[in-house]
């Protein structure tokens, strides 16, 4: 018999509603993630004491652990630690830092990791790449999507109005990150996936079509639920390309450069996209995406994220270096770094109509 559709790694369990986490041991248990309750819990160390403190005591089988950056050494340290406990799967209770770090150290012991977001910063809480520094900048690698999401809108709440928005940039960026696979296809002969292009941009047009704002529950339910769909649509690929283009390679190539003074990546990649599409002509969407994310209060020029038009220059010609063999709108254009700084004038010019 021919296979007829396809399997799509994806979780078993996606659930974001309000007090979620209070029946964190049904839901492992439902879902056959975890009957005993025998997990490993991993938290960061600033605000995962507290977590740690409102959580704990639904989790009486579970051991801590605790993650205090986002390195490479951080994740593989832990992954040491988890290696003698028999656990039925790695939970991670907190931020990008701390999701990245349990998928990449539960991966290397086979083990899977329910991600229970405390913050909507990225798309990273459903996607299979895990973003670590390491020598040199962040590096990016490929890891299991998490067996289950856990998204509890209290707590999403109660976290830093800045980390939950820089997650709308993440998603607007899926715009630019799909039109530049498209340029590729046609260009290149890239392969392209029309279910993973689909949901990838569907979750952008979500955001960028919905008037609401990070202080409304129905707005962070949408927000945490097309992080999801845009980390299955990464799943579907097989890589990142439905939701990084030339936005995500203008944000990696402004942490390489300037270290100290990275913004979120949600905030880099927001500003990346408009920027993007202003130089793939689609001036109407460029347009769209400075003004929604002004709307949401993220960066629509360097300069709002303390960067010089010169240095934002910079950064959009060292970008293909940083991803490379993916096409996008900068390795087509393949402009000067003076023709790029014209080129930030003329979208600033073009943002402020
Ligand atoms: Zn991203």
């Amino acid at each position: 018999m021919p296979v007829l559709a396809r399997m799509i790694p994806s979780p078993v369990a996606t659930i974001v509603r309000h007090g979620a986490l209070d029946s964190i041991l049904d839901t492992l248990a439902d879902h056959r993630v975890s009957t005993s309750g025998r997990v490993a819990a991993v938290v960061s160390g600033g605000s995962g004491g507290a977590l740690r403190a409102r959580v704990g005591s639904l989790l009486p089988e579970a051991d801590w652990f605790t993650i205090h950056d986002g390195t490479l050494d951080s994740a593989v340290r832990l992954s040491g630690e988890l290696k003698s406990g028999h656990y039925d799967a790695v939970l991670a209770l907190g931020g990008g830092k701390v999701i990245d770090a349990a998928k990449y150290a539960a991966g290397r012991l086979g083990l899977p990791t329910v991600a229970c977001a405390t913050n909507l910063a990225h798309d990273g809480i459903c996607s299979p790449v895990s973003i670590l520094d390491d020598i040199g900048g962040r590096s990016s690698f490929g890891v299991s999507c998490p067996i289950a999401v856990i998204v509890d809108l209290d707590i999403i709440q109660e976290a830093p109005r800045r980390f939950v928005s820089a997650g709308i940039g993440d998603l607007l960026s899926n715009l630019s990150a799909v039109a530049d696979w498209e340029l590729s296809h046609a260009e290149t002969g890239e392969e392209l996936d029309g279910l993973a292009t689909a949901m990838a941009r569907s979750a952008g047009q979500s955001i960028l079509r919905h008037s609401g704002t990070v202080q409304s529950s129905d707005f962070t339910a949408l927000l945490a639920e097309a992080l999801v769909i845009s980390g299955i649509s990464m799943n579907i690929a097989g890589s990142t390309r439905p939701s990084s283009g030339a936005c995500h390679e203008i944000s990696h190539a402004l942490d390489t450069l300037y270290p100290a003074r990275r913004a979120q990546h949600g905030e880099q990649v927001g500003l990346g996209a408009a920027f993007a599409s202003y130089l793939r002509g689609e001036k109407e969407l460029a347009g769209d995406l400075a003004q929604v994310l002004g709307r949401h209060g993220l960066p629509t020029k360097a300069s709002d994220i303390g960067f010089t038009g010169d240095e934002f220059a910079v950064a959009a010609h060292y970008a293909p270096n940083t991803r490379p063999g993916r096409y996008t709108i900068l390795e087509h254009i393949d402009l000067g770094k003076d023709d790029l700084r014209g080129a930030y004038e003329d979208y600033l010019k073009h943002i402020d109509v």
